[in-house]
């Protein structure tokens, strides 16, 4: 039995999404004539207050389309210097959207408003035209950190006055409103557009959920077409989606659970160095100076048990629905082995 412990994205379908998906009433999309994809646009724009929303293949393209629709070449986004947006998106912002990136040195992937208002540029011709600022929450590289909904606001003030767009990256929001116990619709009335993932916490096979005004989804859905991504039948992977809304968000908080006690074994382990303190599903550490990293690796692969070196020092577990309490235990065991 392999326990996999890389990535929220290695689930596979349950029989019951299975099911959903064997039963969809699906059309042709870019018609605008796919049911199920219908439904889930409307369910998701409803559910975080904002007027519109489109399903996209994949985070990544979610996140591209938003910014590409957000900017024109040569602006500048502010995001931290280690967001998904600018470190994992195949340098998507200057190669889809033609823009420039102010990366900003945060706290676990998160920035502050007096930071946002420091990175942008003034209206010299020097410089690049500030228009974006993206946020991320979950943040990835910080460890599951979630943003402090306060923050949120007074970065949403900064670009108010200086007339800039906020965009959300939140793959992983639904851990951060469950492990936080906030509202979607208070996301919705900040951002001018959100980007959330079905593939990762979810256990959906692909998909994501842009969101936003009229406006801004229709400008996004040409984007989306000129990415290739306009996607026909593919009703049978939103009804994945729709399952996993009914179905798989409130258990996100086992996962968040699974999470902690893996923190706490982490933290009493011998050749463990740090934790990066756990607060949704992520969980990065760094082994002691001197620890073979390849090793600790292997030596839980020889057990079947997986896990993602994320740099050189650093370690990654993420726990999902497709991790058990039983399979916990048994890597929890694995962990009293190795030293
Ligand atoms: C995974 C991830 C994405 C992109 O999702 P894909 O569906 O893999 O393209 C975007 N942002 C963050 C923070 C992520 O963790």
């Amino acid at each position: 039995m392999i326990i996999d412990f890389r990535s929220d994205t290695v689930t596979k379908p349950t029989p019951g999404m299975m099911e959903a998906m064997m039963h969809a009433s699906v059309g042709d999309d870019v018609f605008g004539e796919d049911p199920t994809i219908n439904l889930l646009e409307k369910r998701m724009a409803g559910l975080f207050g904002m007027e519109a929303a489109l399903y996209c293949a994949s985070g990544t393209m979610s996140n591209q389309v938003a910014i590409t629709s957000h900017t024109r070449p040569g602006d500048e986004v502010i995001c931290e210097q280690e967001a998904h947006v600018y470190i994992y998106e195949g340098g998507g912002i200057a190669f889809n959207a033609g823009c420039q990136v102010r990366p900003v040195a945060g706290d676990r992937g998160r920035i502050r408003a007096e930071q946002v208002l420091k990175s942008i540029n003034s209206k010299d011709v020097h410089k690049a035209r500030t228009s974006l600022v993206c946020l991320e929450n979950t943040s990835n590289r910080g460890g599951g950190s979630c943003y402090d909904f306060n923050e949120i606001i007074k970065i949403k003030e900064v670009c108010d006055t200086h007339q800039l767009n906020l965009h959300l990256d939140g793959a992983r929001l639904f851990n951060a409103l469950v492990a936080k116990n906030e509202k979607p619709d208070d996301y919705g009335s900040v951002f001018h557009s959100i980007s959330v993932c079905f593939n990762k916490g979810l256990g959906c096979p692909a998909g994501s959920m842009l969101m936003g005004s009229e406006k801004f989804i229709h400008q996004a859905r040409r984007v989306r077409k000129v990415f290739g991504g306009g996607m026909r039948q593919a009703g049978f992977f939103a009804a994945t989606a729709v399952y996993a809304l009914d179905h798989h968000i409130e258990r996100l908080a086992t996962d968040h659970l699974h999470a902690k006690k893996i923190e706490a074994a982490l933290q009493n382990h011998p050749l463990v160095k740090m934790v990066l303190p756990v607060e949704t599903n992520l969980v990065i550490f760094e082994l002691k100076d001197g620890v073979d990293m390849g090793g600790f690796i292997s030596r839980l692969r020889e057990r079947e048990i997986l896990l993602l070196p994320i740099s050189d020092r650093r370690l990654r577990i993420i726990t999902h629905l497709d991790i058990s309490a039983d399979m916990l235990l048994i890597f929890l065991k694995a962990l009293t082995h190795i030293s």
